[in-house]
Formats: structure tokens, C-alpha cells, sequence
């Protein structure tokens, strides 16, 4: 047996399974999985981002507005290498 194996099926069977399931996007600011047509969406520096709720829509839109976007992203950016897992 391939050690690899399972992980290579199950990256396969997960794509299959978001493609029959409609096209899916993750949430800007907390990562939720949402289907694209579901999703809110603001503009951050200039690119337009989904956003899975009116409540982290709020958090990012409060970032934006007081100007704590590089601090935001800096802390972001902290946040997903700590959380990475595959
Ligand atoms: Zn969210």
C-alpha cells in the first residue's frame, strides 16, 4: 500500500464532491465554506472578497473604514500559517 494514496482519493473525491455540489468559495474573514451564489461580498483593496455573513461583513467593513486594513491583513496572514494543516 501507498502511503500517499488515501490522501490523493480523498483531494479527488472532495473536488468531485464541490463540483456536483455547485462552485464554493471560503469566507474572507473567518474561512467558512459558502456556495459562491450564497456569499456577501465588499471590496478590499480594490478586489471584491466573499464573505459568509452580515457579521464578519461588519468586522471587515469596520477595518476598512478605520484604516486597520494592513494590520488586519498582517494578523490574518499570522493567523492561516498557524492554522494550516495539509
Ligand atoms: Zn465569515
Amino acid at each position: 500500500m501507498y502511503l500517499s494514496m488515501p490522501t490523493i482519493v480523498e483531494s479527488g473525491l472532495s473536488s468531485l464532491w464541490r463540483s456536483l455540489r455547485g462552485e464554493r468559495c471560503l469566507c474572507f474573514h473567518c474561512g467558512e465554506q459558502m456556495r459562491v451564489k450564497n456569499a456577501l461580498s465588499i471590496d478590499v483593496n480594490g478586489t471584491r472578497q466573499p464573505m459568509c455573513c452580515h457579521g464578519c461583513l461588519a468586522i471587515v467593513h469596520t477595518v476598512i473604514r478605520n484604516e486597520l486594513l494592513d494590520e488586519y491583513m498582517a494578523n490574518k496572514a499570522a493567523t492561516s500559517v498557524m492554522v494550516k494543516n495539509d
